[in-house]
């Protein structure tokens, strides 16, 4: 039996709640299909960084590359570390040192009754989102001039990189082709953005000339933004870089009900690739049991199909949706259930 490696960053607030929630359930399914998973918790988050200073040891970061298919991590953010300098090594230093150029995100509407669009229902919110992930604005590279004086510049890079363009834009073609999905719409701003989006459109041009069978259309990404609101149907998958990616997926998360169902995948395809759910830390409510897991429970599910168990990320996702059809659900989704109920419902539904 081939085993999985699974690394888990558990995080702050209520990342180690929903994380424990979804370890149940994987733990549960492992019994029953013997996926033969493996689970290791590394030390890694705010307490340790308010204990000993350590954000993210280049050893561990070895290791992950190393000695694991996946990690499966919480949420990182705590009050009391405001520079979240943790948060930042830790998750911004995996998706660049693992090379995670995916940031894959359903938008999926699970129940019609949380959609916030008139008129619209799970049958019109169905997109996946492939989100550039290693490059765009996000890499930190500018700097500041004169600072704090009335002259000061301050300048921030785009990097668009012909090799990064181009391999989520194959990503998403292949993702595509690979589901039978319609449609693939490509976002820039290459109307004001001349140099780099410019990149984007001849790339996405010449990519989408090998998927003849596939509809290809283009938005400018203000445009993008208003059209998932008026007609989210049109859209089947959207490839984007990074910083509009960040924003749509936000959108979406709107969408699809909320932060407490967005599920997220930071991939390099078959190596060690990261899931997490959307949502942060949530300090406000941390420790008290409430949070929604199911965002948690949906990464879980992104994980196992990246570790080639493509049937239970669709049976995980259905259980998902059954807890929402029957009200078994978390407070600020309507329920009265608290954070461990919503998974003994789930698991429930599950088998
Ligand atoms: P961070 O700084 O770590 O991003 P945050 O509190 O600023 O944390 P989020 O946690 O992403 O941001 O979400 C904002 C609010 O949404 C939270 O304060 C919380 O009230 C609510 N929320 C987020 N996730 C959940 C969840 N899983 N279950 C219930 N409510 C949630």
């Amino acid at each position: 039996m081939t085993t999985s490696r699974i690394a888990v960053i558990k995080g702050d607030g209520i990342g180690p709640e929903v994380i424990d929630e979804g370890l149940r359930v994987l733990q549960a399914i492992d019994a029953r299909a013997g996926l033969g998973l493996t689970f290791e918790a590394l030390d890694l988050g705010a307490e340790r960084y308010l204990r000993d200073g350590t954000t993210m040891p280049a050893e561990t970061m070895q290791r992950l590359r190393t000695e694991f298919d996946a990690v499966y991590l919480g949420a990182l953010g705590d009050p009391r570390v405001p520079s979240n300098v943790h948060a930042k090594d830790i998750l911004l230093g995996s998706r660049f040192a693992l090379d995670l150029y995916i940031n894959l995100r359903p938008i999926r509407l699970l129940h019609d009754r949380y959609s916030i669009l008139k008129d619209k229902g799970c049958e019109h919110v169905d997109m996946m989102v492939f989100r550039e992930n290693t490059e765009g604005l996000y890499t930190g590279i500018g700097g500041q001039f004169k600072r704090d004086t009335d002259d000061e510049i301050a300048i921030e890079q785009e990097i668009n990189t012909r090799k990064g363009v181009e391999r989520i834009i194959r990503a998403a073609f292949a993702y595509a082709r690979a589901n039978k999905r319609k449609s693939v719409c490509m976002s820039d701003k290459a109307n004001a953005m001349r140099h780099g989006h410019d990149l984007w459109q001849r790339v996405w041009k010449l990519v989408a000339a090998e998927y003849p069978e596939i509809k290809t259309f283009h938005l400018y990404v203000d445009v993008l933004c208003m059209e998932m609101v008026r007609t989210p149907e049109r859209f089947d998958v959207i490839v984007t870089n990074n910083l509009f990616g960040d924003i749509v997926t936000d959108l979406g998360a709107a969408l699809q009900g909320g932060l407490g169902m967005a599920a997220s995948g930071n991939i390099f395809p078959g190596r060690v690739s990261l899931f997490e759910p959307v949502h942060g830390s949530a300090p406000d409510i941390a420790g008290k049991g409430i949070a929604n897991p199911l965002a948690a429970m949906l990464s879980a599910g992104m994980m196992l199909e990246h570790l080639g168990h493509a049937e239970w990320e669709l049976r995980l996702r259905e259980a998902v949706k059954a807890c929402l059809r029957d009200g078994k659900t978390t407070r600020e989704l309507g329920g009265d259930l608290g954070t461990r109920q919503v998974t003994d419902a789930l698991l429930e539904r599950l088998f």
